[in-house]
C-alpha cells in the first residue's frame, strides 16, 4: 500500500503510514482508485497534501503504532541509548562502590540512576530526564567538594542526551495529536 503523503510502501492492511503517520486508504477505496493509476503516480512524486476532510473522522494512531513509525523510531533509539548509559552507570556504581568498596549507601545511588533510567526508557519521561540531569549536576559539584576534582561526566552526558530526546519525542507526539502528521 503506497502512502499518498510521502510515497513510502507500507504492508497491506496497515492503517497508518510507517514513515509519516498519514492514514492509509482502505482496500475498497484503493480498488476504486485503480482506475486513476496514472494520476496516483503523479501524486506520489509530488508532495501530496492530504485534504483536511480526510483527517477529520479518521482516528489517530495509538501510541504503539506511533512508536513504530520510522521517524519516531530514530528518536526512541536515542532515548534507549540514553537509558542504557544510565544502566551502565548504575552497574559501575554497584561494582565500584558497593561490591569493591563495601559502601552499602552506594545502593541508593544505584537505585536512583537505574530507576530514572527505567522511567526514561519505558515512559520516555521528560521529568525523569530533568531529574537525572539535576542529580548529575549535584553529583558533579559534590565530587569537586569531596575529591577536589570534577567527576561523573558520563551521567551528565546521559542527562543532557535524555532531555534532548524525551522532549523531542513528546513534541512529536503533541504535534501528531494536533495535526495528524509526524
Ligand atoms: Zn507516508
Amino acid at each position: 500500500m503506497i502512502c499518498k503523503s510521502c510515497g513510502r510502501a507500507n504492508e497491506l492492511g496497515a492503517r497508518f503510514c510507517k514513515s509519516c503517520g498519514a492514514p492509509l486508504e482502505s482496500n475498497e477505496s484503493m480498488q476504486q482508485n485503480n482506475t486513476n493509476q496514472s494520476e496516483n503516480v503523479c501524486q506520489q512524486n509530488n508532495q501530496y497534501v492530504m485534504p483536511e476532510s480526510m483527517y477529520s473522522g479518521t482516528t489517530r494512531m495509538t501510541k504503539k503504532e506511533f512508536n513504530e513509525c520510522a521517524n519516531i523510531k530514530s528518536i526512541t533509539k536515542n532515548i534507549t541509548a540514553a537509558a542504557i548509559i544510565a544502566y551502565v552507570i548504575g552497574a559501575i556504581t554497584f561494582i565500584v562502590n558497593v561490591v569493591m568498596a563495601g559502601n552499602i549507601a552506594g545502593l541508593v545511588d544505584v537505585m536512583i540512576v537505574v530507576g530514572l533510567g527505567l522511567g526514561i526508557h519505558l515512559a520516555k519521561s521528560r521529568a525523569c530526564a530533568v531529574i537525572i540531569t539535576a542529580y548529575s549536576i549535584f553529583n558533579f559539584i559534590y565530587m569537586i567538594l569531596l575529591a577536589g576534582m570534577p567527576g561523573g561526566w558520563l551521567i551528565i552526558v546521559c542527562g543532557v542526551y535524555s532531555i534532548i530526546y524525551t522532549f523531542k519525542y513528546q513534541n512529536a507526539w503533541n504535534k501528531y495529536q494536533q495535526t495528524g502528521q509526524i
